[in-house]
């Protein structure tokens, strides 16, 4: 490292929280204001982040954004629901809780303080602020399919890791989880349509990018054209 020149952010083996936080804000409000307030407002707000921070991580890392008012049917309808014991001996004794009855969505991240981490926790945030826009347009993640809950986090997640890897030309974009190593065909699709969006969201100006983002979050009731952009379908369909 030349001495006069800035230390880059992620020179340092282990990213604190509180720089990751940081971090995150300012690559979100850079790219959009408005996401970064959204972002603000939850990072500062400690009864949305139950996270814990880990050197190693656990044999099943915690990484999950639990939705304003998600219950245990649900889940069950999600096929997303554990044993109750099962999931404590999974995830305890720090994380215990699967529904949320709060009125607002809740982040449960183990955090390594890796960039890989940082990015997970992009993702976990991403879930939670396309919550808060769904709950703003009186809708819930009842509303949205698996498909577009996931590509609205990944496209959050794209942000931050896009400007880490500005910031650091070492990293790819594999090193973020987004490269095509995914668990399944569907993360693999869901990862390719939020590169797509980021890529869409990248060439609009200023002032028409919270539209576009929000149109994702929020189904398409801000902005239309990205919700016929994604279905191919017209909006109107009589069966
Ligand atoms: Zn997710």
């Amino acid at each position: 490292m030349s001495g006069s020149q800035q230390v880059s952010f992620f020179d340092s083996d282990k990213v604190s929280l509180t720089q990751a936080k940081v971090f995150i804000i300012n690559a979100l409000s850079n790219f959009d204001e408005a996401l970064g307030a959204r972002a603000t407002k939850i990072l500062q707000d400690d009864n949305r982040l139950n996270i814990v921070e880990q050197d190693e991580p656990s044999t099943n890392i915690m990484m999950s954004c639990s939705p304003a008012g998600i219950t245990i049917d649900d889940l069950k309808a999600m096929d997303m629901y554990i044993e109750d014991d099962a999931f404590r001996k999974k995830f305890g004794p720090y994380f215990t809780e699967q529904e949320n009855r709060r009125a607002h969505a809740v982040i449960n991240l183990e955090y390594h303080g890796t960039v890989e981490s940082v990015s997970w926790f992009a993702h976990e945030l991403g879930h939670a602020i396309a919550d808060d826009v769904q709950v703003d347009n009186d809708k819930t993640f009842r509303d949205f399919s698996w498909d577009e809950l996931e590509q609205q986090a990944y496209l959050v997640q794209f942000i931050v890791a896009a400007k880490m890897i500005e910031k650091n030309p070492q990293y790819s974009i594999d090193d973020f989880g987004l490269g095509s190593i995914q668990s399944s065909r569907e993360r693999v699709s869901q990862v390719g349509h939020a590169r797509d969006l980021y890529e869409q969201a990248l060439e609009k100006t200023e002032a028409s990018r919270t539209d576009f983002v929000l149109g994702v979050m929020s189904g398409g009731e801000v902005s239309s054209q990205v919700y016929a952009d994604r279905h191919h379908t017209p909006r109107i369909e009589n069966n």
